[in-house]
């Protein structure tokens, strides 16, 4: 089994503390296949420390910000060249389907084109301030030193979206991968080096999220935390982050609502619907987990959803005839299988799956079959807490406001859909649910230019688009003056 070290300051190092080392896992088999390092406070300590270095001395801050845009473009190339091999990296680490992860590693380059191309448009301003003999103006500077945290269900999507704004805003970067899947972040940096990322503006510390992560979000050479992770540790981090007011983006959990109407195209709401949850076996923090349903076509669109999801496919998520993949880990695995029995106790009506799921004949692959509850009252806890599986809570209602206050009734406030014919109802529909992103006649659907983030409990600041590199920069107020000879001195008696 390969072992994969550190990535600081430019070079690739073993765990200060000796010889400690995490197995990674491969969820459909069950095994090991690789080793990452079991890093500590001391590998944070370093690995910050170079970032800072590399902040304020050296090639990364004498450099134009059109190079570092060229640095950007190039690292998406090289995403680009080796997009096969990193997506299966990712499929075996968190079990996803090996299409999927194809799919996103094309996408992927564009997020780093993106930011590539803003580098250079990042623009300070002039304002025409009340004071004779001044020049007033707006200057825009990285945030600084950036601890970059991210989850094990879309590794390299959460390291673009950070990284490559904060770079192009002139950043350096500390990321602590998830210990569940390391390894494509790891393979990342020796893209990033052959791009011409300077040593010590990119570093990748391994480990412990109680042991690195904690490390990281309270070292004091650290100025800004970006998270994405579930809600408990976001909460924690935020805590910890404010004790030296360090600024914080956190992309959280959700428990979105998935609203269908009776005058919606019902075929493809109920494709929408299934996809939108059962895609990733439900390890989506968008996932439409709360089905909300019309109450006049609500049994017969829970026919099509049965059908529907009856005939997913699980299986070995590198074969291409697989629709979705296990649970990726064990305590995840464990906590889908709880929600299960909490739905059954809460009185919800379990309709399809609800067990866990042999399939190719074994028994270790953590996979859990599509499992549908009807009957569910949105103050049960399967339709307020976020169970990151395949878990769909179908929720009836009767009109429009019922729909809009049913929708937001909950902590969270990610994304939401809505699918209807009615023009005026897609809007007005839109423009009361509160989440951060709302698809109409669609579900899931992505782009680098456009940012995403939470409402409410699911976060705080956003990325992506235009609104993305905002997080990554401080604004500085320079006044000059501009008069002639000696300035007045006010303590003067006049
Ligand atoms: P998690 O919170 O368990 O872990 C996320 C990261 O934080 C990991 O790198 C982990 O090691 C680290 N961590 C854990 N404890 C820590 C601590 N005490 N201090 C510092 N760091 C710590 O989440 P997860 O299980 O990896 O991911 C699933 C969650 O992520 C779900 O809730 C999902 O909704 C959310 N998510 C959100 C988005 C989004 O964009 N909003 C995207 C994907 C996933």
């Amino acid at each position: 089994m390969e072992n994969f070290p550190m990535f600081i300051d430019g070079a690739w190092v073993p765990p200060a503390s000796g010889d400690a080392w995490l197995e990674t896992v491969d969820p459909y088999r069950g095994t090991p296949w690789a080793r990452i390092a079991r890093g500590g406070a001391q590998d944070v300590d370093l690995a910050v420390k170079a970032a800072s270095k590399a902040l304020t001395r050296g090639a990364w801050p004498q450099m134009s910000a059109t190079k570092r845009g060229h640095i950007l473009r190039a690292i998406g190339d090289g995403i680009a060249r080796n997009a096969d091999r990193l997506a299966e990296i990712e499929a075996r680490d968190n079990g996803k389907i090996l299409s999927e992860m194809r799919g996103q590693m094309s996408s992927i380059p564009e997020y780093w084109y993106y930011d590539a191309g803003l580098a250079d448009k990042i623009e300070g301003a002039l304002p025409q301030v009340d004071k004779p003999d001044t020049l007033a103006m707006t200057v825009r500077e990285p945030v600084g030193v950036v601890a970059a945290l991210t989850s094990w269900n879309s590794p390299l999507m959460f390291v673009a979206m950070k990284c490559a704004p904060a770079l192009a805003a002139g950043c350096t970067v500390v990321i602590k991968p998830s210990e569940f899947a390391s390894v494509s972040t790891l393979e990342f940096c020796k893209i990033a080096k052959e791009a011409g990322l300077p040593d010590g503006v990119l570093n990748v510390v391994t480990g412990l999220g109680a042991d690195v992560g904690a490390a990281l979000v309270q070292h004091p050479l650290v100025d800004k935390v970006s998270f994405t992770g579930s809600d408990s540790t976001g909460r924690l981090i935020y805590k910890q982050a404010a004790d030296s007011m360090k600024r914080v983006t956190m992309e959280l959990g959700g428990k979105s609502p998935n609203i269908v109407f009776e005058d919606a195209d019902l075929e493809a709401a109920a494709v929408g619907a299934v996809a939108g949850i059962f895609g990733a076996a439900g390890q989506m923090c968008t996932a439409g987990s709360r089905l909300l349903v019309q109450n006049s076509v609500r049994a017969a669109f829970t026919e099509k959803l049965i059908a529907l999801s009856g005939a997913i496919r699980m299986g070995d998520p590198m074969a291409s005839a697989t629709n979705v993949g296990p649970i990726a880990t064990p305590p995840q695995y464990q906590k889908v299988l709880d929600y299960i029995e909490i739905g059954k106790a809460e009185g919800a009506n379990c309709i399809l799956g609800g067990h866990p799921a042999t399939v190719d004949g074994h028994t270790e692959g953590q996979f859990i079959a599509p499992t549908i509850f009807t009957d569910v009252t949105n103050d049960m806890r399967i339709a307020q807490e976020e169970v990151f599986g395949p878990l769909l809570s179908i929720i009836g209602f009767d009109t429009e406001e019922e729909a809009i206050e049913i929708g937001n009734d909950v902590i969270f406030g990610l994304a939401a859909g809505v699918w209807t014919g009615d023009l005026g109802r897609q809007i007005r529909v839109s423009r009361a649910l509160r989440a951060g992103t709302i698809w109409v006649n669609t579900y899931r659907s992505y782009s680098p230019l456009m940012p995403i983030g939470g409402m409410k409990q699911s976060g705080l600041g956003r990325e992506g688009g235009l609104a993305g590199i905002e997080d990554y920069l401080e604004t500085k107020s320079i006044l000059l003056s501009t008069a002639k000879g000696p300035t007045a001195n006010p303590f003067l008696q006049q």
